[in-house]
Protein backbone atom coordinates (compact mmCIF):
# COMPACT_ATOMS: atom_id res chain seq x y z
CA UNK A 1 0.00 0.00 0.00
CA UNK A 2 1.18 3.53 -0.73
CA UNK A 3 2.59 6.08 2.14
CA UNK A 4 0.73 9.33 1.78
CA UNK A 5 2.86 11.94 2.90
CA UNK A 6 1.11 15.32 3.62
CA UNK A 7 3.26 18.54 4.20
CA UNK A 8 1.81 21.76 5.14
CA UNK A 9 3.31 25.35 6.10
CA UNK A 10 2.37 28.70 6.53
CA UNK A 11 3.48 30.36 3.04
CA UNK A 12 7.42 31.83 3.36
CA UNK A 13 8.47 28.87 5.82
CA UNK A 14 10.53 27.06 3.03
CA UNK A 15 8.04 24.08 1.80
CA UNK A 16 8.48 24.28 -1.84
CA UNK A 17 12.33 24.43 -1.64
CA UNK A 18 12.53 21.43 0.68
CA UNK A 19 10.27 19.37 -1.58
CA UNK A 20 12.14 20.68 -4.40
CA UNK A 21 15.22 18.77 -2.40
CA UNK A 22 13.44 15.77 -0.64
CA UNK A 23 12.29 14.69 -4.93
CA UNK A 24 16.12 15.03 -5.70
CA UNK A 25 17.05 12.68 -3.01
CA UNK A 26 13.87 10.05 -2.64
CA UNK A 27 13.04 7.60 -5.76
CA UNK A 28 9.59 5.84 -6.05
CA UNK A 29 7.66 8.87 -4.52
CA UNK A 30 4.99 10.88 -7.12
CA UNK A 31 4.01 14.61 -5.89
CA UNK A 32 0.27 15.12 -6.18
CA UNK A 33 -0.26 17.92 -8.22
CA UNK A 34 -3.59 19.24 -6.81
CA UNK A 35 -6.05 21.47 -8.41
CA UNK A 36 -6.89 25.11 -8.30
CA UNK A 37 -9.06 27.90 -9.33
CA UNK A 38 -6.56 30.27 -8.98
CA UNK A 39 -4.52 31.69 -11.67
CA UNK A 40 -1.02 30.98 -12.37
CA UNK A 41 2.03 33.08 -10.47
CA UNK A 42 5.25 33.95 -12.01
CA UNK A 43 6.20 31.18 -14.53
CA UNK A 44 4.12 28.20 -13.45
CA UNK A 45 2.93 26.07 -16.04
CA UNK A 46 -0.40 24.00 -16.23
CA UNK A 47 0.14 20.67 -15.28
CA UNK A 48 3.22 21.04 -13.48
CA UNK A 49 2.93 23.14 -10.00
CA UNK A 50 -1.10 22.89 -10.40
CA UNK A 51 -3.35 22.05 -12.71
CA UNK A 52 -5.48 25.48 -13.31
CA UNK A 53 -9.03 25.02 -13.93
CA UNK A 54 -12.20 27.29 -14.04
CA UNK A 55 -14.61 27.63 -10.81
CA UNK A 56 -17.26 25.61 -13.04
CA UNK A 57 -15.02 22.89 -13.72
CA UNK A 58 -13.42 22.39 -10.40
CA UNK A 59 -17.55 22.01 -9.12
CA UNK A 60 -18.03 20.02 -11.26
CA UNK A 61 -15.63 17.61 -10.53
CA UNK A 62 -16.78 18.28 -6.34
CA UNK A 63 -19.96 17.09 -7.74
CA UNK A 64 -18.60 14.05 -10.16
CA UNK A 65 -16.61 13.61 -6.32
CA UNK A 66 -13.34 13.10 -8.09
CA UNK A 67 -11.47 14.88 -4.78
CA UNK A 68 -9.76 13.01 -1.95
CA UNK A 69 -9.86 16.25 -0.26
CA UNK A 70 -10.87 20.05 -1.10
CA UNK A 71 -10.90 23.53 0.43
CA UNK A 72 -10.79 27.36 0.14
CA UNK A 73 -7.67 28.93 0.34
CA UNK A 74 -6.82 32.47 -0.01
CA UNK A 75 -10.77 32.95 -1.94
CA UNK A 76 -9.87 29.76 -4.17
CA UNK A 77 -10.63 25.96 -4.66
CA UNK A 78 -7.89 23.92 -4.31
CA UNK A 79 -8.03 19.78 -4.28
CA UNK A 80 -6.20 16.84 -4.48
CA UNK A 81 -7.74 14.37 -7.00
CA UNK A 82 -8.53 10.57 -6.38
CA UNK A 83 -7.07 9.71 -9.55
CA UNK A 84 -3.16 10.60 -8.21
CA UNK A 85 -3.73 7.90 -5.09
CA UNK A 86 -4.77 5.64 -7.65
CA UNK A 87 -1.88 5.87 -9.66
CA UNK A 88 0.36 5.64 -7.08
CA UNK A 89 -1.32 2.59 -5.81
CA UNK A 90 -0.68 1.00 -8.98
CA UNK A 91 3.29 1.95 -9.96
CA UNK A 92 3.62 1.23 -6.20
CA UNK A 93 4.73 4.57 -5.39
CA UNK A 94 4.19 6.31 -2.27
CA UNK A 95 2.47 10.09 -2.62
CA UNK A 96 3.53 13.66 -1.51
CA UNK A 97 0.32 16.18 -0.66
CA UNK A 98 1.47 19.48 -0.28
CA UNK A 99 -1.63 20.75 1.15
CA UNK A 100 -2.97 23.17 4.07
CA UNK A 101 -4.62 22.28 7.25
CA UNK A 102 -8.03 21.78 6.26
CA UNK A 103 -6.97 19.32 3.36
CA UNK A 104 -4.50 17.79 5.92
CA UNK A 105 -7.22 17.24 8.29
CA UNK A 106 -9.54 15.32 5.76
CA UNK A 107 -7.33 12.99 4.64
CA UNK A 108 -6.60 11.90 8.44
CA UNK A 109 -9.82 11.27 8.88
CA UNK A 110 -9.83 9.49 5.29
CA UNK A 111 -6.21 7.76 5.29
CA UNK A 112 -5.86 7.70 9.19
CA UNK A 113 -2.12 6.12 8.25
CA UNK A 114 -0.95 9.08 6.55
CA UNK A 115 1.60 10.69 7.64
CA UNK A 116 1.81 14.30 8.42
CA UNK A 117 4.51 16.68 9.01
CA UNK A 118 4.33 20.11 9.77
CA UNK A 119 7.06 22.91 8.55
CA UNK A 120 7.93 25.70 10.75
CA UNK A 121 10.31 29.10 10.02
CA UNK A 122 12.75 29.79 12.86
CA UNK A 123 10.77 32.46 14.05
CA UNK A 124 8.29 35.44 12.48
CA UNK A 125 11.25 37.73 11.63
CA UNK A 126 13.10 35.32 9.47
CA UNK A 127 9.66 34.33 7.91
CA UNK A 128 8.85 38.04 7.25
CA UNK A 129 12.67 38.23 5.55
CA UNK A 130 12.15 35.25 3.11
CA UNK A 131 8.81 36.76 2.32
CA UNK A 132 10.74 39.71 1.40
CA UNK A 133 13.70 38.29 0.44
CA UNK A 134 11.39 35.83 -2.26
CA UNK A 135 10.82 39.14 -3.85
CA UNK A 136 6.81 37.58 -4.82
CA UNK A 137 4.36 39.61 -2.49
CA UNK A 138 4.08 43.14 -2.18
CA UNK A 139 3.68 44.82 1.31
CA UNK A 140 0.08 44.18 1.53
CA UNK A 141 0.01 40.42 0.86
CA UNK A 142 3.50 39.91 3.32
CA UNK A 143 1.74 41.49 5.86
CA UNK A 144 -2.03 39.19 5.32
CA UNK A 145 0.35 36.03 4.85
CA UNK A 146 2.34 37.14 8.14
CA UNK A 147 -0.85 37.28 9.60
CA UNK A 148 -2.27 33.86 8.45
CA UNK A 149 0.61 31.84 9.73
CA UNK A 150 0.53 33.37 13.18
CA UNK A 151 -3.64 31.26 13.28
CA UNK A 152 -1.81 28.54 11.00
CA UNK A 153 0.84 27.73 12.94
CA UNK A 154 -1.59 27.25 16.27
CA UNK A 155 -2.49 23.75 14.35
CA UNK A 156 0.73 22.43 14.78
CA UNK A 157 0.15 19.69 17.33
CA UNK A 158 -2.22 18.13 14.76
CA UNK A 159 0.80 16.89 12.55
CA UNK A 160 2.88 13.87 13.51
CA UNK A 161 6.32 15.47 12.43
CA UNK A 162 7.52 19.46 12.80
CA UNK A 163 9.92 20.17 11.10
CA UNK A 164 11.90 23.38 11.79
CA UNK A 165 13.28 25.21 8.83
CA UNK A 166 16.47 27.20 10.04
CA UNK A 167 19.55 25.42 8.07
CA UNK A 168 18.21 24.38 4.71
CA UNK A 169 20.74 21.21 4.22
CA UNK A 170 19.48 20.06 7.64
CA UNK A 171 16.01 20.37 7.03
CA UNK A 172 16.07 18.78 4.23
CA UNK A 173 18.02 15.97 5.26
CA UNK A 174 15.74 15.56 8.07
CA UNK A 175 12.42 15.73 5.52
CA UNK A 176 14.23 12.89 3.58
CA UNK A 177 15.11 10.90 6.88
CA UNK A 178 11.32 11.54 7.87
CA UNK A 179 10.30 9.52 4.71
CA UNK A 180 12.48 7.10 4.80
CA UNK A 181 12.05 6.22 7.91
CA UNK A 182 8.92 5.80 7.94
CA UNK A 183 9.41 3.34 4.77
CA UNK A 184 11.31 1.14 6.92
CA UNK A 185 9.42 1.12 9.83
CA UNK A 186 6.60 -0.42 7.77
CA UNK A 187 8.33 -2.48 5.75
CA UNK A 188 9.27 -5.14 9.24
CA UNK A 189 12.75 -5.50 8.10
CA UNK A 190 15.35 -4.45 10.71
CA UNK A 191 17.52 -2.02 10.06
CA UNK A 192 21.20 -1.38 9.15
CA UNK A 193 23.41 1.40 11.07
CA UNK A 194 22.38 4.41 8.83
CA UNK A 195 19.05 2.86 8.45
CA UNK A 196 18.83 3.41 12.48
CA UNK A 197 20.51 6.92 12.56
CA UNK A 198 17.70 7.91 10.07
CA UNK A 199 14.70 6.88 12.41
CA UNK A 200 16.40 8.68 15.28
CA UNK A 201 16.94 11.67 13.32
CA UNK A 202 13.37 11.28 12.50
CA UNK A 203 12.10 10.11 16.02
CA UNK A 204 13.24 13.74 17.36
CA UNK A 205 11.40 15.29 14.89
CA UNK A 206 7.96 13.82 16.19
CA UNK A 207 5.17 15.84 17.87
CA UNK A 208 5.74 14.70 21.18
CA UNK A 209 9.68 15.57 21.01
CA UNK A 210 9.14 19.22 19.31
CA UNK A 211 7.22 20.63 21.30
CA UNK A 212 10.03 22.42 23.57
CA UNK A 213 11.33 23.72 20.17
CA UNK A 214 8.02 25.01 18.77
CA UNK A 215 7.18 27.09 21.99
CA UNK A 216 9.70 29.88 20.96
CA UNK A 217 8.61 29.85 17.85
CA UNK A 218 5.13 30.07 18.69
CA UNK A 219 6.09 33.16 21.08
CA UNK A 220 7.74 34.51 18.25
CA UNK A 221 3.88 35.00 16.60
CA UNK A 222 2.72 36.09 19.75
CA UNK A 223 4.91 38.75 20.95
P1 LIG B 1 7.00 28.23 0.65
O1 LIG B 1 6.94 27.19 -0.44
O2 LIG B 1 6.86 27.64 2.01
O3 LIG B 1 6.06 29.38 0.44
P2 LIG B 1 9.65 28.87 -0.44
O4 LIG B 1 10.21 27.50 -0.65
O5 LIG B 1 9.22 29.66 -1.64
O6 LIG B 1 8.48 28.85 0.64
O7 LIG B 1 10.75 29.69 0.39
C1 LIG B 1 10.58 31.07 0.70
C2 LIG B 1 11.92 31.78 0.53
O8 LIG B 1 12.81 31.37 1.58
C3 LIG B 1 12.63 31.46 -0.78
O9 LIG B 1 13.25 32.63 -1.27
C4 LIG B 1 13.65 30.39 -0.39
O10 LIG B 1 14.77 30.41 -1.25
C5 LIG B 1 14.02 30.80 1.03
N1 LIG B 1 14.38 29.69 1.92
C6 LIG B 1 13.83 28.45 2.01
N2 LIG B 1 14.40 27.72 2.98
C7 LIG B 1 15.36 28.52 3.54
C8 LIG B 1 16.30 28.35 4.63
N3 LIG B 1 16.39 27.21 5.31
N4 LIG B 1 17.11 29.39 4.94
C9 LIG B 1 17.02 30.56 4.26
N5 LIG B 1 16.17 30.79 3.23
C10 LIG B 1 15.33 29.80 2.88
P1 LIG C 1 -0.34 28.63 -3.17
O1 LIG C 1 -1.48 29.29 -3.86
O2 LIG C 1 0.54 29.63 -2.44
O3 LIG C 1 0.43 27.71 -4.10
O4 LIG C 1 -0.94 27.68 -2.05
C1 LIG C 1 -1.73 28.18 -1.02
C2 LIG C 1 -2.03 27.08 -0.01
O5 LIG C 1 -2.87 26.08 -0.60
C3 LIG C 1 -0.79 26.34 0.49
O6 LIG C 1 -0.92 26.22 1.91
C4 LIG C 1 -0.88 24.98 -0.15
O7 LIG C 1 -0.29 23.95 0.63
C5 LIG C 1 -2.39 24.81 -0.22
N1 LIG C 1 -2.79 23.80 -1.22
C6 LIG C 1 -2.23 23.52 -2.42
N2 LIG C 1 -2.87 22.53 -3.01
C7 LIG C 1 -3.85 22.14 -2.17
C8 LIG C 1 -4.86 21.11 -2.23
O8 LIG C 1 -4.98 20.34 -3.16
N3 LIG C 1 -5.71 21.03 -1.15
C9 LIG C 1 -5.60 21.85 -0.08
N4 LIG C 1 -6.47 21.65 0.93
N5 LIG C 1 -4.68 22.82 0.01
C10 LIG C 1 -3.82 22.96 -1.03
Amino acid sequence: MSIVYIVSAPSGSGKSTLVNELFKMVRNLDFSISYTTRPPRGSEKNGKEYFFVPKADFESMIASDEFLEHATVFGNYYGTATRFLREAEASGHDLLLDIDVQGAKQIKRRIPLAVSIFILPPSREKLEWRLRNRGLDSDDVIRRRLDTARREIENYEKYDYILVNNLLEKSADELRDIVLSERLLRSGIESSGEEKRRIDTAQACRLEFARERVQPILASFNP
